[in-house]
């Protein structure tokens, strides 16, 4: 199966059975777009293959396929329990951190419960909220397209089961400051579960920003989430992990789909943690392309794109998404559409930036046309 497939949106037809109304009423997820010809710059994957190594260790993983994998993790728990300084049990890792966001809000959130996160951000939050029949309390993101810390403590209610922070933010690419995020924690109660989900946080480079590494230990109801799926290039085996207090990561082991976490995937991201020096060199690159085109982009005129934080840009388009879509496609750039908001870039292959930066040349002028009319 193509990883670019689109899933169908929406039910086919009436189902024949009795099922939950409010999950007939969600889209089904989307995934961005392949691309048969050009770029895919829809999905904020990693331009380069796994690391040295990696494809050996799988491998040998595959030798063993016959084999149910060993879902309790020992070796890469005890592994990022090492690098982050904290006890195994102070560390959970899953097929992927969405699956984890699931876990956590089906161990913290049922029917009558609120869920608080910024929105625009992660289209998961939203279709994670309702499966277990919680109640989604989106706050909307600063006009400048930040999340609204201040507006997000003061939609908590005595309901809200979970409050969402992502930084970067997917799709804005904005960041959280340690400064907001720590007046912020000051009015979260301490029996609310925050969770900062830091999927772009290996791509940061302003050392204001808000980050889970200084925050280990600090606040007994955050767990902090991090993945193996973007910086680290491995986004098709599935791995992610969370670093909290023991008793809430053991309530979310206890949510999971068992046995869903590969051997290949941990074997892949032990493998990928040997290779910090190389790891480190590539985000390097693909920050320094992004900081490129981004002030590429300032030079074409978008006062309004947010500075981007993650390997990804937002390009706040509002009406004319769709005809910037179009326009991306001509140039062989697939990106992602956030109807009626905006676009989200990519920072790809270093051949695509002339194309990309063409493009949006091109969008600028026939949006700016477009106010003038
Ligand atoms: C990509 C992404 C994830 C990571 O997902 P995986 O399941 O680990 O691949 C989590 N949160 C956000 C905001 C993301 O953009």
């Amino acid at each position: 199966m193509s990883s670019g497939i689109d899933l169908p949106s929406g039910a086919p037809a009436a189902p024949p059975v009795k099922l939950r109304p409010e999950i007939l009423a969600l889209p089904a997820y989307k995934q961005g777009k392949a691309a048969p010809t050009g770029f895919k710059l829809s999905s904020n994957e990693n331009p380069f293959e796994p690391l040295p190594g990696v494809l050996d260790v799988v491998d040998a993983a595959t030798r063993q396929l016959h084999r149910y994998p060993n879902a309790a993790a020992p070796e890469i728990t005890a592994r990022l329990a090492e690098e982050w300084g904290v006890e195994p049990d102070e560390v959970i890792v899953a097929a992927g951190s969405v699956a984890l966001l699931m876990q956590f809000t089906m161990a913290a959130a049922g029917h009558g419960d609120e869920v608080v996160y910024s929105w625009r951000s992660f289209e998961v939050y939203p279709w994670m909220t309702v499966l277990p029949g919680a109640t989604a309390v989106p706050v909307p993101n600063t006009p400048d397209h930040r999340h609204d810390l201040d507006a997000m403590a003061a939609a908590i209610t005595d309901r809200t089961r979970l409050v969402l922070v992502c930084s970067p933010n997917n799709p804005t690419s904005t960041v959280v400051t340690a400064a907001e995020f720590e007046r912020f924690m000051d009015r979260v109660p301490g029996d609310v579960l925050v969770i900062l989900d830091e999927a772009y946080a290996e791509f940061v480079t302003d050392t204001d920003a808000v980050s889970g590494r200084a925050l280990v230990r600090r606040y007994p109801n955050l767990v902090i989430l991090r993945t193996f799926s973007k910086a680290y290039g491995l986004a098709g085996l599935r791995i992610g992990y969370g670093i909290g207090s023991p008793a809430i990561l053991a309530a979310a082991r206890t949510t999971i789909v068992p046995l869903s976490l590969t051997d290949h995937a941990q074997v892949a991201a032990l493998a990928s943690l040997d290779r910090g020096e190389e790891l480190k060199a590539r985000v390097d690159d693909i920050a320094a392309r992004r900081d490129l085109v981004y002030e590429a982009l300032v030079a074409q005129g978008w006062s309004d794109v947010p500075r981007p934080h993650g390997n990804f840009i937002w390009f706040p388009t509002g009406r004319h998404t769709a005809e910037a879509i179009e326009i991306f496609q001509s140039h062989g750039i697939i990106a992602r559409a956030y109807l009626p908001d905006g676009v989200r870039l990519s920072i790809g292959e270093e051949e695509s930036v002339e194309k990309l930066l063409a493009a949006s040349e091109e969008i600028f002028r026939s949006i700016s046309e477009d106010v003038r009319r």
